[in-house]
């Protein structure tokens, strides 16, 4: 907590008020956190206030735009059962593309989002992503699935059959021919 800078008093509380901003023809509010300094009466935002600013302003951008915010790309990637550097490989962006998403510093492409959103909802194209990046597809990695965090190995056993089923069928049809 940083000190009133005029009269140098500690005595100083974190004040919030919605901030309205126009964002694409639309209003949005906004929380915008700033300090009270409460010898002098005198408000102002810290440094570190107008960085959070900053992030809640995007995290309201991107929600309105149908994104994911910080908050749920973090989700997101839990549910996936990646590190950060892994979802860095999976999706693109860049090394440490992850930790700027959730740490709101970035905001991630309408394109990541989509292909987030896809791999959350069909398993097999977070498989393929894996695969792509050469990320080995253990018990470790979890395929998401209908609200439940499905082991890969299970979701692998239940999918097995349709392999074996079209082996064996090649094989009769070598028999016969
Ligand atoms: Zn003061």
């Amino acid at each position: 907590m940083s000190g009133c800078k005029i009269c140098k008093s500690k005595d100083v509380v974190v004040a919030q008020t919605d901030e309205v901003i126009s964002y694409k023809c639309v209003t949005l509010n906004v929380p915008m956190a700033y300090s009270i300094c409460l010898n002098c009466n005198r408000e102002f935002i810290t440094v570190e206030q107008i960085l959070q600013n900053d992030k809640a302003i995007r995290d309201a951008k991107k929600a309105h735009d149908g994104l994911f915010t910080s908050v749920e790309i973090a989700k997101a990637r839990k549910q996936l059962g990646l590190t950060q550097e892994q979802a860095s490989l999976v999706f693109g962006g860049g090394r440490n593309a992850f930790s700027k998403y959730e740490r709101c510093e970035v905001s991630q492409s309408v394109a990541m989002d989509k292909l987030i959103k896809q791999a959350l909802k069909h398993p097999m194209v977070l498989h393929d992503l894996l695969v792509e990046a050469s990320i080995a597809v253990d018990k470790d990695h979890l395929i998401y699935k209908d609200d439940n965090l499905v082991p890969y190995e299970v979701f692998k056993a239940a999918n097995d059959h349709k392999y074996k089923s079209v082996k064996s069928m090649k094989m009769q049809e070598e028999q016969y021919g």
